[in-house]
């Protein structure tokens, strides 16, 4: 059974479309990225699930469970980070997570989550006191009472260091392990590149992509990136550049450095480009397309 299944969800706010017709599977099992700029709807679709808002038209299902109108029984199958979540300053940390357990009817170990979120120390100390990655760790360990078959995370590593973000990645990789379903929302793009089965790029409340960091990578038609150094690069090298066939983007670093992002086939014709023009290729090398070239492809962000 599919863990979420959206169909044709759209929400408006007045003029603002939040999401357009957004159709989404994210299967049992599965962790799932969520990937878009600022403003792109992943906070909407998530609050969708959450049944925080209701979407203008369409439908979202949790196991099974419609969100709008089963929100209760969906809600039981999800442990959630939110995004903006605050916590209650006069509460101890442990305090928290037995009113975790309390809401959950769970029978979790206080003190075990809290070791698990790497806060075992503080347990005992007020909220207020707590640093913003503490509180977030501290919030990480309220989703993850009662095992929940899914967990929903909006930004998940926002406020962490990287020692942090690299723990989070492990807890959610031993969560999946475990066989709990995952979806996060994100936009540092390594996080996602880590830890997911698949990736959904989403832009303007569509999405523009949903698949494997793999099949994203051949979508792009090798996603070759080629860093050249050359003598010195001249007006309007980088527009012709771009005019070769295979060729996707296409960045002057400064006078002696650009890059490009092109098809596998397309390489040899910008070096015989370049030196054809004149230009003295001193170096070039080629590197794999990383998520965040991707990105910027889908999402048109980047200088093109
Ligand atoms: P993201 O989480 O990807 O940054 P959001 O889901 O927060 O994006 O926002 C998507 C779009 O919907 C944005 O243009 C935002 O301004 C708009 N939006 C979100 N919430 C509201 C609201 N309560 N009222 C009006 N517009 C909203």
């Amino acid at each position: 059974m599919a863990a979420i299944d959206a169909t044709d969800v759209s929400k408006r706010y007045r003029t603002e479309v939040a999401l357009d017709q957004l159709d989404l599977t994210v299967e049992e099992g599965e962790t799932f990225g969520f990937l878009g700029p600022n403003g792109a709807g992943k906070s909407t679709f998530i609050n969708v699930l959450l049944d925080f808002v209701k979407p203008t038209e369409g439908s979202v299902g949790i196991f099974g469970y419609d969100c709008q109108k089963d929100g209760v029984a969906a809600r039981n199958r999800i442990g959630v980070l939110p995004e903006g979540y605050s916590v209650f300053d006069r509460l101890t940390g442990r305090q928290h997570i037995e009113y975790a357990i309390r809401s959950k009817n769970a029978d979790d170990a206080p003190l075990d989550i809290l070791d698990r979120v790497g806060i075992r120390e503080d347990a005992h100390r007020k909220a207020s006191e707590y640093s913003k990655g503490m509180a977030q760790r501290l919030v990480l360990g309220m989703a993850l009472v009662g095992e929940p078959d899914l967990l929903l995370l909006d930004e998940p590593s926002t406020g962490l260091d990287p020692n942090g973000a690299a723990e989070m990645r492990q807890i959610l990789r031993e969560e999946n392990e475990r066989g709990a379903t995952i979806f996060f929302s994100s936009h540092i793009l390594e996080q996602v590149e880590a830890v997911c089965d698949r990736v959904g790029i989403l832009q303007n409340g569509k999405l523009v992509a949903v698949d494997t960091i793999e099949g994203l990578r051949d979508a792009l038609g090798g996603g070759t990136k080629l860093a050249i150094t050359v003598d010195q690069l001249r007006e309007g090298t980088i527009s012709e550049i771009k005019t070769i066939d295979g060729v996707e983007t296409a960045v002057a670093h400064d006078d002696t450095s650009l890059e490009v992002t092109c098809s596998n086939e397309a390489k040899m014709d910008i070096i015989v480009g370049l030196r054809d023009a004149g230009i003295d290729v001193v170096n070039f090398r080629t590197e794999e397309a990383s998520l965040e070239d991707m990105f910027i492809k889908y999402t048109d962000v980047g200088q093109r």
